[in-house]
């Protein structure tokens, strides 16, 4: 199984590294409502009823229409939709990689195993604190038995995220959660939070360290990448990041209305139906210049660009995403090294290795 979604999670990199015209991945929500309130989000509300399911597996068949290679579920709390796991198998039906992010508050074995029988790829956890407060209710204390559960039945990838930010009491808590979630098998990343336009909170220097200490203690073996991600080390910093966003077109957040947004924290923004979005709206907003970019926090946007920053030039962006950590080469994923390796020229001509030309080649990436 999972060497099986290692394969097609390599296919979906390679076919949106040959082609620009295509979402790599779509958000998408089932039901607006959620059963917790975060004192921070502004995504969900209490009251709204489940998308019916007649509607949902149509906006999935247009969003693979449109080539998507990715769909997550996301909410308010998509495990409220009583037919999910109807609609994550319609998605795996055409082929496409399945996510869902949950507050996991309703998750037992029982659902867990339904979840695998639909064919779910990733689920995703946030983890706010060690234990409630009046901020969040997703605490270790409540979801650890979750988490146990989670290592034992779940046939899909899952990750715990926590997150730093002013609204967050505890930063030191982050470390915690990452420490459980490794010590039963499961991965574990930050997030930053961000104020109601999806812009950077400046952290305190207290956050930073605790960033940088997180960081560190990410394993860096094979295909792990979770230690590396170059656009939120600088925001951490308080920086700018230089980068083209491409939502609207690499990625679409589809909310409960089937209405195409460029993400959670820019709504409004075509919000065009998705049953009339096409090819040509796709392609105006890969170009289309997002004046919220440089303090973006919406970090799964971030990774669909790294993708597209690769495909324009392979060496510049694996070292621009994987030299400023401390570790040195040797201690780079396998599969970074193996690229590095490819993409940089020969020590004694200083000519392009062979074997990385053929890989381009075999991307559709030059033409040479
Ligand atoms: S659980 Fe998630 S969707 Fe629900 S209120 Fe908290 S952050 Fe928002
Ligand atoms: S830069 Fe893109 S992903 Fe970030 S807030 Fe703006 S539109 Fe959303």
């Amino acid at each position: 199984m999972h060497l099986y979604r290692r394969i097609r999670e390599a296919r979906m990199v390679a076919s949106s590294l040959q082609s620009t015209r295509h979402p790599v991945l779509a958000h998408i929500i089932p039901i607006r409502r959620c059963n917790l309130s975060c004192a921070y989000c502004n995504e969900y509300d209490n009251f709204s009823a489940p998308v019916p399911i007649d509607q949902m597996l149509r906006r999935i068949d247009l969003l693979a229409g449109l080539g998507t290679k990715n769909i997550t579920l996301s909410g308010g709390e998509p495990l409220l939709h009583p037919q999910v796991d109807e609609i994550i198998a319609r998605i795996r039906r055409h082929g496409i990689l399945s996510g869902l992010i949950t507050n996991g508050y309703l998750l037992s074995p029982r659902r867990i195993r339904q979840l695998n029988i639909a064919g779910l790829d990733y689920l995703q956890i946030s983890i706010d604190n060690a234990v409630p407060d009046d901020v969040s209710m997703k605490s270790l204390k409540v979801l650890d038995q979750k988490l146990v559960w989670l290592s034992r039945y779940a046939a899909f990838a899952v990750n715990i995220n926590s997150v730093l930010g002013s609204a967050i009491r505890s930063p030191q808590d982050a470390l915690t959660i990452a420490k459980r979630a490794r010590e039963l098998g499961l991965t574990a990343t930050i997030g930053i939070l961000h104020d109601g336009s999806g812009q950077l909170q400046p952290l305190a220097e207290e956050q930073q360290r605790i960033y940088a200490e997180f960081a560190r203690s990410q394993p860096t073996r094979w295909f792990q990448f979770e230690r590396y991600n170059a656009f939120q080390d600088n925001l951490v910093r308080g920086l700018p990041n230089e980068w083209k966003c491409g939502a609207g077109s690499r990625y679409l957040y589809i909310c409960e209305d089937g209405l195409v947004h460029y993400c959670s924290q820019q709504r409004g923004r075509p919000g065009i139906p998705l049953q009339s979005y096409t090819q040509e709206d796709l392609d105006r907003e890969y170009t289309s210049i997002k004046p919220c970019a440089p303090y973006c926090t919406v970090s799964c946007v971030h990774r669909v660009a790294a993708i597209d920053q690769i495909r324009q030039n392979p060496l510049a962006a694996l070292h621009r995403f994987f030299d400023a950590d401390d570790t040195g080469t040797s201690q780079l994923p396998a599969a970074v090294r193996g690229l590095m390796w490819l993409f940089a020229p020969e020590s004694n001509t200083g000519r392009p290795r062979r074997a990385g030309l053929v890989l381009l080649r075999l991307l559709g990436l030059s033409k040479h």
